[in-house]
């Protein structure tokens, strides 16, 4: 399920950032270890067509604000809580590539059944992208194009500088901010491809649906997602436009 690294005995956990003793080879601590795996095993009563929890209601919050069916389908290993948002956030604002490294197998595993033609990431802005250095999107779908076999081409710009989508606790905040905010590079044609659309987490859906309008309307016969976690019950707090407290922060931004 995931890669084997080789690490010293005692390392720095790449989900918490704690020195611990690290087990089989994986450089997580025991605990982060024992919280990845069962954040994949306790994966049920979600959509099944978009991941999200259930409780959200039926049709779930995420696929009602995709009546055209942009998104015809997600995929993802995890939920965004624990070790696994740890990893999410290293890779994010910590510049820990080797997150990716951990993420990007349960990825390719789960988007198995996607059968894409081709894997595109989430652009981001000029700007984060030189003040984090890289993409993590980009970095994700690199890994998993590479267990796959499938090309990854990094088709989507972002033409307008966004604020952070975690900063913004309403769908309606969310997807304002988006509104044009990502465009096609000249000369691409995805004239009949099926595509998978990568990124880090999914929350509200604005982004992967505001990339899979611009990539239909340049001819994707399907766009599909692909993410390594869900954040579980985001909907319930964009739905009632209320902001997420205490026990559930959409950002994560230390
Ligand atoms: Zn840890
Ligand atoms: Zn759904």
């Amino acid at each position: 399920m995931l890669p084997h690294v080789l690490s010293p005995v005692s390392a720095h956990c790449a989900a918490c950032g704690q020195v611990a003793d690290i087990v089989d080879g994986l450089p997580l601590c025991p605990d982060c270890l024992k919280e990845l795996l069962k954040a994949r095993r306790s994966y049920d009563a979600l959509c099944p067509r978009c991941l999200s929890v259930l409780s959200m209601g039926c049709p779930c919050a995420v696929c009602k604000r995709d009546p055209e069916r942009l998104v015809s389908r997600a995929f993802a290993p995890f939920r965004y809580r624990g070790a696994v948002r740890g990893l999410i956030l290293r890779l994010k604002f910590s510049g820990d590539t080797q997150a990716a490294a951990l993420l990007a197998p349960p990825m390719a595993e789960a988007a198995e059944d996607a059968k894409a033609d081709l894997l595109v990431p989430v652009p981001l802005g000029k700007a984060r992208l030189r003040e984090r250095g890289y993409n993590q999107a980009y970095l994700l779908a690199m890994l998993v194009g590479h267990f796959q076999d499938i090309p990854v081409q990094e088709c989507l710009v972002r033409v307008r500088n966004t604020k952070r989508q975690s900063g913004l606790h309403t769908i309606r905040e969310r997807r304002s901010n988006l509104q044009g905010a990502f465009a096609m590079k000249p000369g691409t044609d995805l004239a009949g491809k099926s595509v998978l659309l990568v990124d880090d987490v999914r929350t509200s859906g604005a982004t992967a649906l505001t990339c899979a309008r611009v990539l239909r309307e340049h001819g994707a016969a399907d766009v599909q997602l692909l993410c390594a976690a869900i954040a579980p019950g985001a909907g319930r707090y964009f739905r009632a436009g209320k902001k997420p407290g205490k026990t559930y922060r959409l950002s994560g931004r230390k």
